[in-house]
């Protein structure tokens, strides 16, 4: 290929000569990778194998020049542009076809600083990679509950993991934002120091430019914490989550449990025979001291007859990863997700009838348990508005064959739509799957303050592969 042709924001081409690409790639501290290079096909792969995009440029930022020199190249070129941070996004939005990706996965620095209790992190760090530095000095901030997410797209869309009830989503905890605006300059974002681009970034997504550093507040969190699983059998579901509902309506901000139905893996703590079947797991992690867990979680251990537990004290990244297994990339994925004011005993019955007849044997819902401290700010406080969210439930589509697309994707919005009558109508943005208009369900009552934001700092919508504000509104 003699040049290369990228895809501008209008549909069309602009062509770069071989001579021209070498020259501007010569000033990258990062790789520049065409379709031609022999990683290309590794470098455009993200988490859900149902994304399946070529770029015509991925270039593999090695620090913020990198990103300052790519911005401009598509703010000049009028280049179509994706911006991928740990590419775990489920609707793929990382990767564009034709256009330029600007990859920041090799920018993973994680500096803790303890004497401050603050953090500063690269926008390619994972959760796993925060973890591990914040605890070694026995530090963390509210992340998600799989370690390979990228902490990036996390932040930006809101955040919440087994830390949240105590100390409120990621966006809470976020202090400050090096951002690469379309102008194609440095800013910084915090309270002080561009105000509204701050609010806008903590929940409006990656609208607003791409953020080569986050900086956040630090809690003290383990080493240790109370952590495990309790597993019954899914034909108890319904005589058992309305009592694990009025237990949780009473704990203590230190204790989140979320709930898992779904076909039991291979746990060495379950009978043989209960692999493979259908069942209600109860995912705990206590944060508070060992004792005062441990009577907690005894509510939740006493109710119904689990068919296995396993709940003990473990380092918190042990627990950050315990999901891992059951998460993986590269299976074909779609998601459909609900906020939830309350869990309704109609609501478990449906999605437990729903888990009874799973398309493929790695799907399942998972309700993750807010509340707490995510509550407590205004709706308005920062872009994420929802506030109102005590449970977010996330049916999580899971398969390895494309044949089985159609059947997997209409089992999701089957239990979707059947399940909208017990829901807020908001949804989180960081659940949405490619193709679904949830835009103004996803910015809630900060949609319009939201492109007001945007028109200010992206009129041209340079940033537009994300689920997308429109400048004009
Ligand atoms: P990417 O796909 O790299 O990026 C997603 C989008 O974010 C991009 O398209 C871009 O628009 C934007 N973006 C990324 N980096 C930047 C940047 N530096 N500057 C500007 N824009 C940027 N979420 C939770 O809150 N809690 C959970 O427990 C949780 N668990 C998850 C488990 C799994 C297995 C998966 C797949 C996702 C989970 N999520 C969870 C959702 C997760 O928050 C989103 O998928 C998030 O987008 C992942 O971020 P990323 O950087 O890996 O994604």
């Amino acid at each position: 290929m003699d040049q290369l042709a990228l895809t501008t924001l209008d549909g069309g081409e602009w062509f770069m000569s071989r001579p021209a690409l070498a020259q501007w790639a010569a000033h990258l501290r990062g790789p520049a990778i065409t379709p031609d290079d022999p990683g290309y096909d590794a470098a455009r792969q993200v988490w859900n194998a149902m994304v399946d995009r070529r770029p015509g440029l991925i270039v593999r930022c090695a620090g913020v020049a990198d990103v300052l020199q790519c911005v401009r190249l598509t703010r000049d070129r009028r280049l179509l542009t994706a911006v991928r941070g740990g590419g775990h996004n489920i609707a793929g939005l990382a990767m564009c076809d034709g256009g330029l990706v600007i990859d920041l996965a090799d920018m993973k620095a994680v500096r803790v600083a303890p004497w401050e209790g603050l953090a500063r992190v690269g926008p390619g760090a994972t959760l796993g990679d925060f973890d591990r530095e914040a605890q070694a000095f026995g530090l963390a901030t509210p992340l998600g509950i799989n370690s390979t997410t990228g902490v990036a797209g996390l932040t930006l869309g809101g955040g919440f993991g087994w830390l949240s009830r105590k100390f409120g989503l990621t966006v809470d905890n976020l202090v400050s934002a090096d951002v690469v605006t379309a102008d194609g300059d440095l800013v910084r974002a915090s309270e002080c120091d561009n105000p509204d681009l701050f609010w806008a970034l903590q929940g409006g997504g990656g609208n607003f430019g791409v953020v080569t550093s986050f900086e956040y507040r630090m809690h003290r969190v383990g080493p240790e914490v109370v952590a495990g699983l309790i597993v019954h059998p899914l034909a108890a579901a319904s005589e058992v989550v309305p009592k694990y509902r009025d237990v949780v309506a009473g704990a203590s901000d230190e204790l989140s449990c979320w709930l898992v139905l779904r076909k039991a893996p291979p746990l060495p703590f379950l009978p043989a025979e209960v692999h493979g079947q259908e069942v209600l797991i109860m995912a705990l992690c206590h944060i508070g001291a060992a004792v005062a867990a441990r009577s907690e979680i005894k509510d939740l251990m006493a109710l119904g007859s689990p068919v296995g537990s396993h709940v003990d004290t473990m380092p918190f990244v042990a627990w950050q990863a315990a999901f891992d297994p059951l998460l993986g990339s590269g299976s074909r994925n779609y998601w459909k997700s609900h906020n939830l004011a309350r869990l309704d005993d109609e609501l478990i019955e449906t999605v437990v009838a729903q888990v009874g007849r799973l398309p493929s044997p790695g799907c399942e819902v998972f309700i993750g348990h807010l509340g707490g401290a995510t509550r407590r700010p205004a709706a308005d406080a920062t872009a994420y508005p929802h506030r109102d969210a005590e449970f977010v439930m996330n049916v999580h589509t899971r398969w390895e064959d494309p044949a089985q697309d159609d059947s997997c994707i209409r089992w999701a919005r089957a239990l979707y739509a059947d399940t909208a009558r017990f829901a807020t109508g908001g949804v989180y943005v960081n659940f949405v799957s490619a193709g679904d208009e949830l835009v103004a369900a996803a910015y809630g009552m900060n949609y319009q303050r939201l492109c007001a934001i945007k028109r200010r700092y992206d009129p041209q919508n340079l940033f537009r592969l994300n689920h997308n504000l429109r400048p004009q509104g």
